[in-house]
């Protein structure tokens, strides 16, 4: 089969549902090619994002929602400190439903949605792209979204720079029944240079009985021992003891800290976790790659419209890209310092009263998933 369309989107998680919703909204014809049977990331996700973030979407997400996020405690090798209030900060939700409703809003919105085409190989033509795909199916388009997250095969195939390995955290996360958790809604942060180099780990709150605890580290040979650190940790031990715990689902995956150095080249673009759009800090990347998707359905459609230069690439830079930017920093800085220097810098945010003022002023959107 062969397909000619304005834009061909390829990945259909969360941010390439987002793009192909956009690009549909603004009349613009779309088709939308997911590798896999059903749209989504399977889970493979902690699936925590601001409230705000999710509002800017502008995609329906409530049925997604799990629980409700209002605190977090910051737990330090010598120290610890919690900030939040009594306001919803953030949401668990179940990322796979959240990926779905997406894809199936795109598809309200005009988007041609296919299942089971895995792209493969493709070519810049006379200002057109030609794609093929898996089971004999090609698409003829103006443009090409390679949503196709942090092994994008649209990346490898148009030769755009790598994103080095240590620049990739590798993750695990086990979401666990029968748990007991006292506060259900306030995440848990470990920050330990030893225990968990270059990322952190974590326990999200799922409910009083469900939680997901997970560790990333950029020193992928020490994941398993971070792993058995965590499960160590008091906090940890607290909620696991007493009932005899199950285990829902566990995975591992990876998480791009490193915007990519291009992600546009002719008319085929990067977003989302294929071009690094994620916080390095957090490795929270599903509010700013959707963000990135509404700039690049922008820049289309003034290039369609108004014949205006596509400028996908100066554009996400100029806006989301500063705030990826600090991000970037901060882990460089982070990962540059030891215990020691973390125990200092926990002591004096305390010290200068720095948990009541973050938790007062600070911007949870800028700081959370
Ligand atoms: C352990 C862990 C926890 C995380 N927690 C959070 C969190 O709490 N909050 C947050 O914001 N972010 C979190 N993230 C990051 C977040 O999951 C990603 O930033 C997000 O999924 C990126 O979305 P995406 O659509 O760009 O890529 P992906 O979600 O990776 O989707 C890529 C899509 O492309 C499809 N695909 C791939 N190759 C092809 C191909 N060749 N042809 C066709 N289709 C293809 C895939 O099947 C998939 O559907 C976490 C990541 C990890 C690993």
């Amino acid at each position: 089969m062969n397909i000619k369309t304005k834009c061909v989107v390829v990945g259909a998680s969360a941010v390439g549902s987002a793009a192909a919703y956009y690009l549909s909204k603004k009349g613009i014809d779309v088709a939308l090619l997911e590798e896999h049977p059903i749209a989504g990331k399977f889970h493979k996700c902690s699936g925590l994002f601001s409230k705000k973030g999710l509002e800017k979407t502008g995609l329906k997400y409530k049925e997604s929602i799990l629980n409700p996020i209002r605190k977090a405690r910051i737990v330090f090798p010598e120290d610890e400190f919690e900030v939040g209030s009594s306001i919803i900060q953030a949401y668990v939700t179940n990322r796979q439903k959240l990926d779905e409703m997406f894809c199936e809003q795109a598809n309200h919105a005009g988007a041609s949605v296919f299942f089971n085409k895995r792209f493969e190989s493709g070519f810049l033509v006379n200002d057109k792209v030609l794609s093929n795909f898996s089971g004999n199916f090609s698409a003829e388009s103006e443009f090409l979204l390679g949503c196709d997250g942090v092994n994008s095969t649209v990346s490898a195939v148009f030769g755009f720079p790598k994103i080095s390995s240590d620049n990739i955290a590798l993750a695990y996360e086990v979401e666990i029944g029968n748990c007991n958790i006292a506060e259900k809604d306030k995440v848990i942060v470990f920050l330990n240079q030893k225990k968990y180099p270059g990322f952190f780990a974590w326990m999200i709150p799922v409910s009083e009985s469900i939680a997901r605890i997970g560790v990333a580290t950029n020193k992928h040979e020490k994941l398993n021992l971070s792993k058995q650190n965590l499960f160590f940790e008091k906090q940890i031990i607290d909620i696991l003891k007493g009932k005899k715990i199950k285990i829902i689902r566990d995975f591992y995956h990876t998480i791009p800290i490193q915007i990519r150095q291009t992600t546009q080249k002719s008319n085929v673009l990067l977003v989302g976790d294929s071009a690094g759009q994620t916080k390095s800090t957090t490795g929270g990347g599903v509010i700013f790659g959707t963000q990135c998707a509404k700039i690049a359905a922008d820049s289309i459609e003034s290039t369609i419209k108004n014949n205006i230069p596509l400028n996908y690439e100066y554009l996400w830079r100029n806006d989301v890209g500063k705030t990826l930017y600090a991000h970037r920093k901060m882990r460089e800085v982070y990962n540059w310092l030891d215990n020691s220097s973390l125990n200092i810098m926990s002591k004096s945010f305390k010290l200068f009263n720095g948990p009541s003022l973050l938790s007062k002023y600070g911007d949870m959107d800028n700081i959370l998933a």
